[in-house]
Formats: structure tokens, C-alpha cells, sequence
């Protein structure tokens, strides 16, 4: 892949840089949000990795600004921050993942492969679809069937990581780690709640269901 990296940090930008190589891609790094700007918008990269705190433009501002010129790269955020809100605010701005820091570099390489697969398409659309449901993301909503769900912050984000990983398998792991920021064993009954209670508002009411169990390994939006 051809990867952008933006990051200010020296050492991580050595470390994550010698590893991609290591891992056969091409990697062009920046420690500064607006260079990162400018490549991103010069360039075809496969991928970016975007670290939220850079000097000049942050993060965000990065993501807002490309994806307001149109361009459909995908994004893996790298966060150190552990508010669900935070990362709420990245996939509205269009991020289509996140890596929250410090993380294991084989999981970087997993999400990178992940992103790799998305389909062009549900990156360059604003709104989000997985069979008559609808998320859009800039407006904080969700239909289902024409029908507006009432969701918790927890609930849309969940829903969110689901949908723009449509029809992928997401762990317990991984939703945990969206979600709260970090995985703890006890968190397993937290997903299984919170996607008991996103159930009983998105499926429940209507006729099919989108959100599926899937026994031993975690749950998956597919219609
Ligand atoms: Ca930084």
C-alpha cells in the first residue's frame, strides 16, 4: 500500500515507519497537519494515518478539509484520547477507522488490511447505508426503513462502527476498544449489552434484522 503518514512524534514516526516498510509498503511521513493536507490532496495514497494532535491543522481539521474537497481516502485515526465522543467526532468527519494509542503494531497492520478492502463507494458518499438503514453521520442521524431511531451516544456509535464495517465481523475486542477506549474482560458483557439495547431500537420494531450475533466471535450489520 501506499501509505501517508501524519504524525509529529519522532519516535513513533520512526517506529511505525520502519515497521510499514518492514511489511512491504510505501510510506511517506509528515509531522505537520497542514503538509499532511497538501500531500493527501497531491497524491493517491491507499491509505493515511492521521494522528488527531498535529501542529498547524489538526487531525480533524485534516479529515474535515479532504474529505470537503471530495476525496474518499481512507483514514485510520491514531488517538490517545478515550472519550467515545472523540472518536464519534472523527467517523462523523468521515474517518473510517481508529487506533487508539498506545496500540500493538500488528493491529495497525490488521486495520490498514481492513481498509484496504473497503469499498471505494461508502467512503465517498456522506451518508451511510446498510439495507433501508440510513446514517447520516453529519446530521446525527439514523432511519430505518424512512423512520427515525433514537439513539444514545454509545448506541450511534456502535451502530456507526457496525455500518461503515458492513458485513465485517467485529470482535468484542475491537468494539470494546471503540467504544470505551480500552478492552477489559468485564467489558464483554458491556458490548453484549449495549448491543441488546441497539437491537431492541434498530431490529425490534421492523420486520428483518441487520444486527447479527456471531456465536464465538462478535456481531456484524449486514442486511
Ligand atoms: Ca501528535
Amino acid at each position: 500500500m501506499q501509505l501517508l503518514l501524519a504524525e509529529d512524534e519522532q519516535k513513533t514516526v520512526e517506529y511505525l515507519t520502519k515497521g510499514l516498510r518492514e511489511d512491504g509498503h510505501a510510506v511517506d511521513a509528515v509531522g505537520d497537519g497542514a503538509d499532511a493536507l497538501a500531500l493527501a490532496l497531491s497524491n493517491e495514497f491507499d491509505a493515511i494515518i492521521l494522528d488527531v494532535m498535529l501542529p498547524s491543522l489538526d487531525g480533524w481539521e485534516v479529515l474535515k478539509r479532504l474529505r470537503g474537497a471530495g476525496r474518499a481516502t481512507p483514514v485510520l485515526f491514531l488517538t490517545a484520547r478515550d472519550h467515545v465522543e472523540d472518536r464519534v467526532r472523527g467517523f462523523d468527519l468521515g474517518a473510517n477507522d481508529y487506533l487508539i494509542k498506545p496500540f500493538a503494531f500488528a493491529e495497525l497492520l490488521a486495520r490498514l488490511r481492513n481498509l484496504a478492502r473497503l469499498p471505494k463507494a461508502t467512503v465517498e458518499s456522506g451518508l451511510v447505508a446498510v439495507g433501508d438503514l440510513e446514517i447520516d453521520p453529519l446530521r446525527h442521524r439514523v432511519f430505518r426503513a424512512g423512520q427515525a431511531l433514537q439513539l444514545t451516544s454509545k448506541e450511534y456509535a456502535l451502530l456507526l462502527l457496525l455500518a461503515r464495517n458492513k458485513g465485517r465481523v467485529m470482535s468484542r475486542t475491537v468494539i470494546a476498544e471503540a467504544i470505551w477506549g480500552m478492552f477489559h474482560d468485564q467489558q464483554s458483557n458491556a458490548v453484549d449489552a449495549l448491543v441488546r439495547r441497539l437491537r431492541t431500537k434498530l431490529d425490534t420494531p421492523f420486520e428483518s434484522a441487520l444486527l447479527h450475533a456471531i456465536r464465538g466471535t462478535g456481531y456484524v450489520l449486514d442486511a
